[in-house]
């Protein structure tokens, strides 16, 4: 803070260089703190799940046990391997999304077709849980974007709707062209999200609750992972939720040029 240039109020190029220089020292400020927020946050995670595997194989060693409490040490271990595995899985794809961001391949993709696949894919998920997942998808829709990140933000939403919402509850998606967006929505009948946990969401590893999430082996970085992508598209995410009631994630996407819709589809080179 103490490297802050004093600004002068000349209106000339040493103005802007002052101001240009504060600036940056913020943005660095920035990325520095939410380095050090992700690194605490993980080895947070990561230690706990070690902690209990080293806790739980040293007491079933500690002396002779029946084969029921190996059974119970063995299978507490294997969910906490599952848990790291996730969170391991879901820190790589940070690592990797981080990258790609740099050469992001902007060709055209047809949005209404890579939501329709997600779904597809969701299907099974969703009838086995005993829910009723629709989508409705009005037109053929183009956009300009990163095909594997739009399909992987798609995903992620999908897959929280399913997780947040129990049994004959109802998951509807739509995407609809609007005047100068698309807009796509993911809408669950599900748990919901508190208003005080709305803001936090987005945030890696944030959790609502861990207990109602640790079962289904979450990490908190699937909303960061999704937002991230959004944002690389120049887009926005919203949401919108009740308690009890249900959640609706909105996407805003503005929409490509009417002359990149004829060229070819990237989905179907790919
Ligand atoms: P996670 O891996 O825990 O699902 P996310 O970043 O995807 O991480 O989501 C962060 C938190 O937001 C979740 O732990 C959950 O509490 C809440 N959440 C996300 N999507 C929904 C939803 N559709 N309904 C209710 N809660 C949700």
């Amino acid at each position: 803070l103490e490297r802050r240039l004093p600004v002068p109020d000349t209106g000339d190029e040493l103005q802007v260089l002052a101001e240009t220089w504060n600036e940056l020292l913020g943005r660095i400020e920035t990325a520095v703190e939410r380095l050090t927020q992700f690194t605490g946050d993980l080895s947070h995670d990561l230690s706990t799940t070690i902690t209990i595997m080293l806790t739980t194989a040293g007491l079933a060693l500690s002396r002779e046990r029946s084969n029921e409490e190996y059974r119970t040490a063995l299978s507490t271990i294997s969910v906490e391997c599952e848990a790291t595995s996730q969170l391991l899985d879901d820190l790589l794809a940070v690592a990797r999304a981080d990258m790609v961001h740099k050469n992001i391949e902007w060709k055209p993709v047809d949005i209404s077709e890579l939501v329709r696949q997600v779904c597809h894919h969701f299907e099974a998920k969703a009838r086995l849980k005993g829910q009723l997942l629709t989508f409705n998808i009005t037109e053929e829709t183009w956009m300009l974007g990163d095909l594997s990140l739009l399909r992987r933000m798609v995903t992620i939403l999908l897959d929280n709707a399913t997780k947040y919402t129990p049994e004959s509850g109802s998951i509807l998606i739509s995407l609809i062209k609007e005047h100068e967006n698309i807009q796509l929505e993911v809408s669950d009948t599900g748990i919901g999200i508190p208003a005080d946990a709305l803001p936090k969401i987005f945030d890696r590893f944030y959790r609502v609750d861990e207990s109602r999430s640790q079962d289904e082996g979450s990490s908190g970085l699937g909303l960061s992972i999704a937002k991230w992508v959004v944002e690389a598209h120049r887009s926005t995410i919203s949401v919108d939720s009740t308690p009890g009631k249900g959640s609706t994630f909105t996407v805003f996407i503005p929409l490509v040029e009417p002359i990149l819709a004829t060229e070819t589809s990237y989905l179907a080179a790919s």
